[in-house]
């Protein structure tokens, strides 16, 4: 029996082939750091990391390749920002969605003074952009929302947030953990000042790589949250003032960086356009198949509209663990049970403590597939 792997929200997989060769060219061929010795090899591999800055830039729509940082993670860039963003009496807006990569932070920098509220979403786990504007105080220095959720995929009005922050002078910033590479995403449209973006999921590449686009004025605020050499500015022992430099200390992930440029080089020829419409055609099939079932109840919203291919759905009467294992070991299909690092989703969804098993799909996910998955969770609601 073929798996069915439906874990694409936690890391997708497979990955498209060049990323694995192009890493393993970088391991066996190249070898060399950049930013460091002007040989021709490294110089090589400098313009392949301006190459992937390059592709972030297109895939983002932002102008500014320099403001493309790499980072080790999307755990990393929140953290960037979260550390580097807020001080003492400061006030920080979420919503009450997050997950625990920036609720965590947030909680340690709460211990240190740092204000926080977050904007309460409804059953659906939607935000409504009037009541985050309600809730902005003088000192709001940041406001920072999960795109799309990781539990049930609802994805935020991030425009109309976008507008009202434009129209406050606050920061506004994005995790895109579980909408890059699954829908467009406009930079500047949205009005961002900060977009933080994994690169092992929608983005295709491996894992341990991540990016952190950054509007100029607010990268200019941004304090560095860790510093090292940079093999720039080497007479001093301060952060270098330039761009990306001062927010990349230390010798990049250079087979990631490989891997992740020809991750990008692939979905850009496949467009994310594709991707979304591949996404909504599956998204209806698995709505449409679990809708109505007896024993089975989904979390998030029933509907296209507003949302990406993660599905929550709960089993009463039954321990979701056990339908999780059930799945796995008489249909092979691969979820993920439990809280999802994101105990305030559910706690928004009325799924706390107990969890729920988790589906996920992305563009190498196929329509047989679902239709298994679907026949999978008729058969385990019955108990
Ligand atoms: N935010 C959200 C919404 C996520 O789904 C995830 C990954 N599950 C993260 C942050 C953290 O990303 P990573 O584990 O790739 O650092």
């Amino acid at each position: 029996m073929d798996a069915v792997y439906l874990d694409y929200a936690a890391t997708s997989f497979p990955k498209p082939p060049a990323v694995a060769a192009r890493m393993a060219e970088y391991v066996d061929r190249v070898g060399v750091n950049v930013n460091r010795s002007v040989y021709g090899p490294a110089q090589q591999a400098g313009m392949v990391v301006l190459r992937l800055r390059q592709r972030l830039c297109e895939l983002f729509r932002l102008n500014d390749p320099t403001h493309a940082v790499l980072t080790p993670g999307n755990t990393w860039g929140l953290n960037m920002l979260l550390w580097g963003a807020l001080k003492p009496g400061d006030h920080c807006l979420v919503s009450s969605m997050e997950h625990n990569a920036v609720m965590r932070p947030l909680q340690q920098l709460a211990q240190g003074g740092v204000e926080f509220d977050r904007v309460p979403c409804d059953r659906e786990g939607r935000l409504d952009p009037a009541v985050l504007e309600r809730m902005l105080r003088p000192n709001t220095r940041l406001v920072l929302i999960a795109h799309g959720s990781n539990v049930c995929g609802t994805v935020q009005d991030a425009e109309a947030i976008g507008r009202i922050c434009a129209a406050h002078g606050v920061p506004f910033c994005l995790d895109a953990a579980q909408t890059a590479g699954h829908l467009p995403l406009d930079f500047a449209a949205l009005g961002l000042s900060a977009l933080s973006v994994p690169g092992h999921k929608g983005l295709m590449g491996p894992q341990g790589i991540g990016a952190l686009l950054l509007r100029r004025d607010f990268a200019e605020r941004l304090v560095p949250w860790a510093n090292g050499g940079t093999g720039s500015a080497s007479d001093t022992e301060f952060p270098p003032p330039y761009m990306p430099d001062r927010f990349e200390p230390g010798t990049p992930n250079l087979p990631g960086i490989y891997g992740w440029e020809a991750a990008l080089e692939y979905l850009q020829s496949v467009t994310v356009e594709r991707v979304r419409a591949h996404d909504q055609e599956l998204t209806a099939r698995f709505l449409g198949g679990v809708r109505g079932l007896p024993g089975v109840a989904l979390l998030g919203p029933d509907s296209l509209e507003g949302r990406v291919g993660v599905f929550s759905l709960d089993f009463p009467g039954q321990d979701n663990a056990q339908v999780a294992f059930r799945l796995e070991e008489e249909f092979g299909i691969l979820t993920r049970c439990g809280l999802h690092c994101a105990p305030a989703a559910h706690r928004t969804l009325g799924t706390f403590p107990r969890g729920t098993v988790r589906f996920s799909l992305g563009w190498f996910t196929t329509v047989e597939e679902v239709d298994r998955a679907v026949e999978a969770i008729g058969a385990v609601a019955k108990g």
